[in-house]
């Protein structure tokens, strides 16, 4: 801290710039916990000494401004983290070189007691006088940039600190207290986007899709939420108010004489850690006496990846039960074929980025077409998501896509308005041709509504 006030009052003087980078060596904990710490050690001073010699040839030849030499010191702080201090500096160009030089992309391994370890560096950034005047200041943004650049995915990542990040973190730090309470609270909120049946034009099945409705916040979106609910556990509590209503919801619409309807919830990978998961689901759906075949759910890839013998045996439970599984965001994850053997499975969802390529070449149309005809072949139907565009409506209809899902069609949408929507209608091509073009187009509160759009296309279909 010292060296980086002294730089700091030199900078002052000189009118120069002086960057602070705090490194963390990802690398370190697990080599401990294999090798012991005296090899975690040795490592990370071998790591010290390359970057003390990248930093010494860091020369004025390559930099020719840098009239001097580079004036830098390297400290380590705690295991894991050292904290680089770059002085001299005529600009921050100079600093993205510099650090490009000192963590390489594609870097050889470091060799310890005759092991080769790969390093994994992340590198937070703050350059003063940009982004503080003080040590405080630059360490503490120079450890927010680190944060953002360990979530990178890759290795050797750097990341400068920039303001935003601040109000970034900062919101979701508040995002993550107030999660605990939301559940309590009675603010989340379900919505429904119905799926349609290619075939017949008809919606056999919604998806069910959380929503958070903030007192002061306003709507916070599932994707800034779940991740987050994901990581602190409250997932679970979460899934577990989503069945419930959900299954609430199925009865009310049974007892109220509706057309049999089928709807999806969507499971995260952590939640197959308990080995509970499927007696819950069932649990849940017999306390509601609802029959098994009324219930989809959701899981993704990583599932598989991550849980295979726990997530085999749960799906296995409910698939035998009766209950639909679908594979989510099919062909974002590691796409290794082989599970899709192992898995009790009845559909592949077509991630949605496919489907938004289907129109864009034929690279993209080649993709989705293959995953189509290698489900059709194992005997799984597809259903594809984010359908946004007749144009892909109707490519998909031609590959004979077994459902589809997405704007086009309907926006996830309020319990009362898909019920609206159930009672008076058991096709969208009812609907389109009731409504007519340009009802309901999705108003900035949230509330999700149909899209015009359909009539042409369903007409199209045969009559069944
Ligand atoms: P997902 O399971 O892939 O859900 C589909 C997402 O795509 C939804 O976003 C939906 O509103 C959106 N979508 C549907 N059609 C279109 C379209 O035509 N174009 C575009 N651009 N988007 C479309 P949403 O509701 O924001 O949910 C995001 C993600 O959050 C979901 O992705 C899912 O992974 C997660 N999620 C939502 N609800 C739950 C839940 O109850 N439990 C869990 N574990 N995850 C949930
Ligand atoms: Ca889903
Ligand atoms: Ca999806």
């Amino acid at each position: 801290m010292d060296r980086i006030e002294q730089a700091i009052r030199r900078a002052k003087r000189n009118g120069q710039q002086v960057a602070v980078l705090t490194v963390s060596l990802d690398a370190l904990e697990q080599l401990s916990d294999t090798l012991g710490s005296a090899v975690a050690e040795k490592f990370s001073r071998a790591m010290v000494a390359r970057l003390r010699d990248r930093l010494r040839t860091t020369d004025t030849i390559s930099m020719p401004e840098m009239e001097d030499g580079l004036g830098f010191s390297i400290s380590r702080l705690g295991m894991e983290e050292l904290v680089v201090l770059l002085t001299d500096l005529h600009n921050d160009d100079n600093v993205t070189d510099i650090i490009q030089r000192l963590f390489l992309k594609e870097e050889e391994p470091i060799e310890v007691d005759g092991n080769e370890v790969f390093t994994n560096t992340s590198v937070g950034v703050s350059v003063f006088p940009r982004d503080g005047d003080n040590v405080e200041a630059l360490l503490g943004h120079a450890n927010s940039a680190l944060r953002e650049a360990r979530q990178q995915s890759g290795r050797n990542n750097f990341q400068f600190y920039a303001e935003d990040m601040q109000q970034h973190s900062k919101r979701r730090l508040r995002v993550e207290t107030e999660l605990h309470r939301a559940v309590k609270r009675d603010e989340l909120v379900l919505h429904y986007q119905p799926k349609v049946d290619l075939m017949s034009g008809a919606i056999h099945s919604l998806e069910a899709l959380v929503r958070w409705q903030h007192p002061e916040m306003g709507m916070v979106s599932p994707g800034e939420f779940i991740p987050l609910a994901e990581q602190t556990g409250i997932i679970e509590d979460i899934s577990k108010w989503v069945l419930r209503r959900v299954c609430g919801q199925l009865r009310f619409w049974r007892e109220s004489g509706f057309p049999e309807i089928s709807v999806a919830v969507n499971l995260s990978p952590v939640e197959f850690r308990n080995q509970n998961l499927a007696a819950d689901i069932l649990g849940t759906l017999e306390e509601f006496a609802l029959p098994t075949r009324m219930l989809e759910v959701e899981v993704t890839e990583t599932v598989a990846m991550q849980h295979l013998d726990a997530a085999q045996a749960i799906l296995r439970t409910l698939a035998d039960a009766g209950v639909m599984i679908s594979m989510d965001d099919f062909g974002t994850g590691y796409s290794s074929l082989s599970y899709l053997k192992h898995f009790p499975l009845h559909k592949l969802k077509i991630d949605r980025s496919f489907i938004m390529d289907v129109t864009e070449g034929p690279d993209g149309a080649a993709i989705v077409s293959a995953i189509m005809a290698m489900s059709h072949s194992l005997g799984l139907r597809v259903i594809a998501e984010g359908v946004e565009t007749e144009e892909q409506l109707r490519f998909l209809q031609d590959l004979r896509c077994d459902e589809v899902q997405g704007y086009f069609l309907a926006r996830p949408m309020p319990r009362d308005q898909v019920g609206d929507l159930l009672k008076e209608h058991t096709s969208i091509q009812q609907l389109v041709q009731a409504h007519g073009y340009g009802m309901g187009v999705a108003g900035e509160d949230g509330m999700d509504s149909m899209l015009p759009g359909m009539i042409g296309v369903l007409n199209d279909l045969p009559d069944r």
